[in-house]
């Protein structure tokens, strides 16, 4: 008789608790595949926020960062939010601090703050408006003010200037990502491409500029996956952290889809696995907690930021 491996047996044990605790797991699109196997949904950090809503469940175990379990537990007063490691955070989020904020705001108090998504809850209080990086682009382009205070993350910030007329001033100047910024270069780029001459390079607004300008299509993870659907090619080079890719060949069989490097691993991703998820949904931990005055601002903040690109 075949013997069940760890993995799978970890599989049937985690689905098991989920039934047990009227649980759904939310993954996101750099979770490893067994993560993303064992998910009732994966998508980028605003799919799952919004999905997280809807959802007909008691407990959502968040397999994701802590700024992204956050922003679920601010949209879902009702809901036990578990994370399964508290640890895994997010060393862009951690660019953008209060004193860093204020500094900021002294030197162009006329100029609104949009902050990304990828920042924490003491941050994003601070917000005129919140946006994703499938977001960012558009909101800005509708805002009257000619420049614009945008952080964390100085690469997004500079794509945002180039595709709008607007003054992006990035806050802090030097915050990237560094799956993004160090594990996408031109050399990872240019060798991807040497391996394979014909596929369609798509790359994460994240990746620096000069590294944008190499690209056949820059987007989001969701907008990338879109894109993937709509085009008639079919290869394709994704320039994000690795396991988007597994997501685009689950989501797209029929095409050829690869990192364009398969070593751009944001570590604190993958520091929520099969074992820690098993613990969380028997112990129910960890639970995500928002002091409601910070929830009820920051939800007013996504809100009205929602409104703005309707
Ligand atoms: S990929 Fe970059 S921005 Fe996303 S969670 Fe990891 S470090 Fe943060």
């Amino acid at each position: 008789m075949d013997r069940k491996s760890y993995v799978e047996r970890l599989k049937e044990e985690v689905r098991s608790l989920c039934e047990k605790r009227r649980a759904v797991i939310l993954a996101h699109n750099y979770q490893s595949p067994e993560v993303q196997d064992v998910a009732d949904y994966v998508g980028d950090s605003l799919e799952l926020a919004k999905k997280a809503v809807t959802v007909d469940a008691d407990v959502i175990v968040f397999a994701g960062v802590s700024f992204m379990a956050e922003t679920v537990a601010i949209l879902n007063e009702d809901k036990v939010i578990l994370h399964p490691v508290r640890e895994a955070g997010c060393p862009l989020a951690d660019f953008l601090n209060i004193e860093t904020i204020r500094k900021f705001k002294e030197k162009y108090p006329r100029a609104p703050l949009v902050v990304y998504v990828n920042s924490y809850a003491e941050a994003k209080m601070y917000a005129d408006y919140i946006v994703t990086s499938a977001s960012a682009l558009r909101l800005i382009s509708k805002l009257d003010d000619e420049t614009v205070l945008f952080g964390p993350d100085k690469n997004l910030a500079a794509y945002v200037a180039k595709k709008s007329d607007k003054k992006v001033i990035p806050v802090p100047p030097h915050s990237y990502c560094y799956v993004h910024e160090c594990l996408i270069t031109r050399y990872h780029i240019e060798k991807a491409r040497d391996e394979r001459s014909t596929a369609k390079l798509m790359v994460h607004p994240e990746v620096s500029p000069s590294n944008q300008e190499m690209a056949d299509y820059i987007g989001s993870t969701s907008q990338m996956l879109k894109a993937i659907d709509k085009s008639d090619e079919n290869i394709f080079l994704l320039g994000t952290e690795e396991a988007l890719s597994y997501r685009a060949r689950n989501l797209y069989p029929d095409k050829e889809i690869y990192p364009v490097n398969p070593r751009a691993i944001c570590v604190d991703m993958k520091k929520i696995n099969l074992l820690n998820m098993k613990e969380s949904l028997e112990r129910l931990k960890h639970k995500v907690i928002i002091k409601k005055k910070v929830r009820q601002k920051i939800k007013s903040i996504l809100d009205k930021s929602l409104e703005m690109i309707k």
